[in-house]
């Protein structure tokens, strides 16, 4: 093809060249007639070549010529052909993915490497109250929350974060921030405002139940302590004893469902106060150490203040630690406090029995306990984990758990840097 195109173009430049030689030659003036053909030649390639500039400028249709500008031509049309249709696919493609996006119920935002927003679907228009204008805005601006700004500097992108927004109406959102490309953002957000509110009923109606079985349960068991005090048949002395140790698990289960619902209802923007953790440590193994017959043994390597709720952290040594002496066997308990990088760790180690690893992930779920005959001779309600983790929320930490079978537990968490410092 490009070969017949060259021998095209060849002659169209040899018979002018020629014809006019042979005429020139034949008239006796052969030099003569090779510049008139020639000079023939080169206005036919100009002819050739004005079209082809003509064209360009105006892209109507296309120059005919049946010689290497011709072919390029051809090229040219070809080329541009695939390409518009290529840019119609992608532009088609282009409007089904806006579709898809405007079709979400959850408001998507897409933000640039400094936090500019590049572009909003209708949903998050309608979610935030954006308008057309705020696009090129900074993400912080629009959604203005303490919780949302922490998050977004220093978060942890891997959960979402819920919140509570006031914009067109009080709202509670969750927002999920993906990276890509080169460090953009998109932030999905979604209205959880009814999830919430049921989740509040459920909490407030499991709290109004606990505070009053509370005192029905503190006169029970007043008169069955009362009773067990004094001279019965041994039958209903059986039964008494009985009733007193359910009274109490009763009373401690409802201790801890009050003591959860307050942990999970409390206004998790608040930091808290600093105070001596050291202090805080040895106060709990103090008060273990007086009815726990295991040794327990406080080991700190410094001590600094943590800014916290001091009574939640309270609650949280004292539930692993008394778990740790009641799971643990009779060897040893520590609890330990090291530091982490710029953080703290507290770590509560026992030498018992250890627990399976299909189980690991499971105790820290409300009412959950390892079904062992162990726990048979063990009270409790299954909820001192659960609460230990909601008060590490609290203070930006997470439980870690350490176990294996026949080798110790040891159940840690570690307080950022930015709740310790030093003395
Ligand atoms: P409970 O009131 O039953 O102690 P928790 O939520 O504190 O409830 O603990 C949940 C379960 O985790 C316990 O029932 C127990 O089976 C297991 N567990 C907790 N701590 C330990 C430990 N140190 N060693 C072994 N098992 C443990």
């Amino acid at each position: 093809m490009q070969q017949g195109i060259w021998q095209r173009e060849l002659l169209r430049v040899a018979v002018p060249v020629g014809l006019g030689l042979a005429a020139g030659w034949s008239a006796g003036y052969p030099l003569p007639g090779l510049v008139v053909g020639m000079t023939a030649a080169h206005v036919m390639s100009l002819r050739a070549m004005a079209n082809l500039y003509r064209w360009s400028h105006r892209f109507g249709p296309p120059p005919q010529d049946s010689g290497l500008v011709g072919y390029s031509v051809d090229r040219i049309v070809r080329r541009e052909k695939n390409l518009r249709t290529k840019l119609s696919q992608q532009a088609r493609q282009l409007k089904r993915y806006n579709e898809g996006i405007e079709s979400l119920h959850d408001g998507v935002l897409v933000i640039d490497a400094d936090g500019y927003i590049t572009n909003f679907n209708s949903a998050a228009t309608r979610l935030l109250g954006l308008r057309e204008e705020d696009q090129g805005q900074h993400v912080k601006n629009l959604l203005r929350s303490p919780r949302f700004t922490k998050f977004f500097d220093h978060g942890d992108y891997s959960k979402a974060l819920q919140f509570d927004f006031q914009n067109i109406r009080p709202q509670t959102l969750m927002v999920q921030i993906t990276q890509f490309g080169v460090d953009q953002k998109v932030l999905l957000v979604r209205d959880v405002t009814e999830r919430k509110r049921v989740e509040t009923m459920r909490q407030n109606f499991i709290a109004d139940v606990s505070h009053e079985l509370r005192t029905p349960l503190t006169v029970i068991n007043g008169y069955l302590e009362m009773l067990q005090d004094m001279e019965l048949p041994a039958s209903l002395n059986k039964a008494v004893h009985q009733m007193s140790g359910q009274g109490e698990r009763m009373q401690s289960l409802v201790n801890d469902l009050i003591e959860l619902s307050r942990l999970e209802s409390a206004n998790s923007d608040n930091t808290g106060e600093y105070f001596s953790i050291r202090r805080l440590a040895s106060s709990v193994v103090d008060q273990l150490q007086s009815y726990a017959s295991n040794p327990v043994k406080l080991s700190c390597e410094q001590d600094v203040e943590v800014l916290g709720f001091e009574e939640e952290l309270r609650t949280v040594l004292s539930n692993l630690l008394t778990n740790a002496y009641k799971y643990g066997g009779d060897g040893e308990v520590e609890l330990r406090l090291s530091s982490a990088g710029q953080g703290l760790r507290i770590s509560v180690s026992d030498q018992g029995p250890g627990i399976a690893p299909e189980h690991i992930n499971r105790l820290t779920e409300r009412f959950y306990r390892v079904d062992d005959s162990r726990e048979s001779t063990v009270g409790g309600s299954g909820l001192g984990l659960a609460i230990v983790k909601h008060a590490l929320e609290h203070h930006d930490a997470q439980l870690e758990i350490d176990s294996r079978l026949g080798q110790g537990s040891t159940f840690s968490f570690v307080l950022p840097p930015e709740r310790v410092r030093l003395q």
